[in-house]
């Protein structure tokens, strides 16, 4: 069985999450944006050995500690999709920008697309390309436990912002629309930033995208 835990890391409360294999214990981290102290300490009290790092997109608060973190435990880093290649170069400025420790720039082990898999011990997940709030951003579907992954596609209540270059409004609705939605209304996400949801209750009451 597959089991998570998020940890809210950076000044911004990114939600980073832990997902793990309950038969080998063997874990991935998505989007490990800082204080990887937390993640790895969070990791070892459960006993889940970390094998990869997953990224929705290569905004700051989600990726400025892939680079370190990879080089340090010899992690692949998968994600996002090569949209995102700019964002990830400009991993350096980003950091100074907003006052973050220096991130590393890097470059993914593997990029990810649309109807792609990714494994952790003997449960997969399924990747959907969801452009709109950056070009290269993924997300991670998990149909056996009904939960979805979506970085800063959709909030409890909002939905990302799109006025970052390369943003996408009506690609961003698309996104949510025709790869979130067919998920089903049960589907609970873990959204990048704030509580969870179910796609059920943003298409009922979400004002960007309610009744779509
Ligand atoms: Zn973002
Ligand atoms: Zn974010």
């Amino acid at each position: 069985m597959l089991h998570y835990h998020t940890i809210p890391v950076t000044p911004f409360q990114q939600n980073c999450s832990l997902v793990w294999c309950d038969q080998t214990m063997e874990g991935a981290v998505i989007d490990p944006g800082g204080e990887l102290e937390r993640i790895e300490a969070e990791a070892a009290r459960r006993g889940i050995r970390l094998a990869a790092i997953w990224l929705t997109h290569a905004h700051i608060d989600h990726a400025g500690g892939a680079g370190e973190l990879a080089e340090r435990l010899a992690l692949p880093i998968i994600g996002p999709h090569e949209g995102d290649q700019f964002w990830i170069d400009g991993l350096p400025q980003q950091s100074a920008m907003f006052g973050f420790p220096a991130a590393q720039a890097f470059t993914p082990t593997r990029w990810l697309h649309d109807g792609d898999t990714v494994e952790v011990g003997r449960e997969q997940l399924r990747v959907r390309h969801c452009p709109g709030h950056t070009p290269g951003h993924v997300v991670f579907h998990a149909p056996q436990i009904k939960r979805a992954f979506v970085g800063d596609v959709l909030f409890a209540g909002s939905i990302g912002r799109t006025d970052f270059p390369q943003g996408n409004h009506q690609q961003l609705i698309d996104s949510i629309t025709q790869r979130l939605w067919p998920m089903g209304d049960e589907t609970v996400f873990i959204p990048g930033h704030g509580p969870e949801s179910s796609f059920g209750a943003e298409r009922r009451s979400n004002p960007f995208v309610g009744g779509t």
